[in-house]
């Protein structure tokens, strides 16, 4: 079983706010993955005494946690429930109803021997990869739905943020888990997968250098680490060309790869 995660703030003065996990329990041939991007405030109120680290900490320690003992869960009904373990942390001194409270995309991934099921809220990406090749993206697209225009106003994006018809963050609002993207796969039909934050997935979706399936190959040959370094160099190279495509010169990036074990 080979399991690799990589993680690199967008900035040297700023901390990284995605946080990642893989978990193999020494026993069976089940697992776990976790990837939270904590969603940067912008300048200004969020209600909240706390930062984005605190939260995504807490977020995806109760993910974590949960996966592992709540095997008879499924992945929607832990999310509620990491939501509401970590709403219960900071409702005492925080204004849990502010549009801006701490929030995070999730991906959320889980096997045994049987099946994997995956979890996807947000604009972060889990990719499948079967036996003879194919990756399949699981992906939240609502995101990406909003006009650039739109996410470029504060205003006008906080009257999307989780609200109907917009997109949806985990937040403070335990409801939201079924507004995730959730399957099971047999785990027959599962050799390997990965999840990524965006600032790893513009790799594709930013710069074109390859679809999923190419990404998934960089992932097996240089591992993760591999990845967030060209995509740094990529980053790097358009700042000096002019840099046009980007909003963000660096996000903070994370990548985590998985191969199952044989059966
Ligand atoms: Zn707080």
């Amino acid at each position: 079983m080979r399991s690799e995660v990589a993680s690199l703030p967008g900035s040297p003065e700023r901390p990284n706010e995605d946080w990642v996990a893989a978990v193999l329990p020494a026993s069976g041939s089940g697992g776990t993955l976790v990837l939270l991007d904590g969603v940067t405030p912008p300048a200004g109120d969020d209600g909240c005494v706390h930062t984005v680290p605190w939260f995504t900490a807490r977020l995806g320690g109760a993910l974590t946690e949960l996966s592992g003992s709540r095997r008879d869960m499924p992945l929607s009904e832990i999310l509620s429930l990491a939501i509401r373990r970590t709403a219960d942390a900071h409702r005492h001194t925080c204004d849990l109803s502010h549009v801006r409270t701490p929030q995070a995309t999730v991906v959320l991934a889980r096997w045994d021997e049987a099946s994997v099921e995956h979890l996807v809220l947000s604009d972060s990406a889990l990719l499948l990869e079967s036996p003879d090749g194919t990756v399949r993206a699981v992906l939240d697209d609502r995101l990406d739905r909003v006009p650039a225009e739109v996410l470029r106003s504060l205003e006008a994006t906080d009257r999307l943020r989780n609200r109907e018809g917009g997109f949806f963050t985990a937040a403070a609002d335990p409801e939201v888990a079924a507004r995730a993207v959730t399957g099971t796969t047999p785990r027959a039909e599962v050799r390997a997968l990965a999840a990524l934050s965006d600032g790893a997935s513009r790799w594709v979706e930013l710069f074109g250098e390859g679809d999923w399936t190419d990404c998934f190959g960089v992932l097996r040959k240089e591992g993760p680490v591999g990845l967030l370094r060209r995509v740094r160099a990529l980053e790097a190279a358009d700042a000096r060309a002019g840099g046009a495509r980007r909003w963000k010169l660096h996000d903070d990036a994370t990548a985590a790869y998985a191969e199952l074990p044989g059966r």
